[in-house]
């Protein structure tokens, strides 16, 4: 029997373009069997995924995409198989949605500074569930002409150091991490090299990772070549970690990031699926 898997991505329930039906449609022509849709910070987009998916016969893994805080350090923290209807997620859920509305309010502040007016009546009009993610603001940007391209709008305004960019305190990892567990769920550190640790940092990263429940690292992303991969694979063999795999697609149209088009995991690692089988 055929197995593809893919346990990243996004629908317009936080920043992808998709609607969640669209994602698992996409989803079933690129011949995927076992998907998790893990949008930034909700679970909104799971109810309508999962008719789609049953319709379907796909496997559906409910998922998120919690933000988190690590020495000051915005870590991405990916938990399957979640129990959406567990009370403290939904009420970490809320808590984050309250530091994204006071940050976008700061980042369209800055941006009304430059005479970039009328973020905020954009933005939300553009969210599903309320979230309010960075991208909203590129979408802004590229909208009122401000900038040439989405990744403009990142590369001179919304990026860590750029001048429209507002650091904020997420949820601590510890927390995060025990939401997803205490649901019953699988955590697992997302692109863990996007972060750019040093090796000490990433190493003590880890070990808190693990400390605090986490299960596994994504050793395969949308934008990994075998170099990461390889880096990916020998923290995950070092730390005894199962390795993930998801392409953290968020719209058509980029080919190095689409929908299960994934490397494969290097066969030293356990695969994060075999805890669900
Ligand atoms: P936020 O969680 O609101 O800070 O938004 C982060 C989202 O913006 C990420 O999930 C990406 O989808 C996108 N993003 C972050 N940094 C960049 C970047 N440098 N270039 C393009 N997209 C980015
Ligand atoms: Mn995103
Ligand atoms: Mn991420
Ligand atoms: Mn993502």
């Amino acid at each position: 029997m055929s197995f593809k898997i893919d346990l990243h991505c996004h629908s317009l329930v936080s920043d992808g373009t998709l609607s969640p039906t669209q994602v698992i449609e996409r989803a079933v022509r690129q011949q995927i069997t076992d998907i998790a849709l893990t949008d930034h910070d909700t679970t909104a987009g799971l109810a309508e995924a999962e008719i789609i998916a049953n319709k379907h016969k796909i496997n559906l893994m409910s998922g998120i995409e919690l933000s988190t805080s690590w020495h000051d350090k915005c870590l991405h923290v990916v938990g399957l198989n979640i129990d959406q209807s567990y009370l403290p997620l939904q009420e970490g859920i809320k808590e984050l949605k309250d530091i994204r509305n006071n940050r976008a309010e700061k980042i369209a502040q800055k941006l009304a500074n430059k005479g970039f007016k009328g973020a905020m009546d954009l933005v939300y009009k553009n969210t599903k569930d309320g979230i309010v993610t960075r991208t909203h603001f590129a979408d802004f940007l590229v909208a009122g002409r401000h900038v040439n391209t989405f990744q403009e709008a990142f590369d001179k305004y919304l990026a860590a150091g750029k001048s429209a960019f507002v650091a904020s305190q997420w949820i601590p990892l510890v927390r995060a991490v025990s939401w997803i567990k205490d649901s019953g769920g699988v955590a697992i550190l997302a692109h863990p090299l996007r972060y750019k640790l040093k090796a000490n940092q990433f190493k003590h990263l880890l070990i808190d990772f693990k400390e605090a429940g986490g299960v596994g690292i994504e050793v395969v992303t949308g934008n990994s070549n075998p170099d990461t991969i390889r880096t990916a694979a020998y923290y995950a063999a070092k730390f005894d970690l199962y390795g993930s795999v998801g392409s953290d697609f968020h719209k058509p149209g980029n080919p190095r990031v689409e929908l299960g088009c994934l490397a494969a995991l290097p066969n030293n690692i356990k695969p994060v699926w075999d805890i669900f089988k």
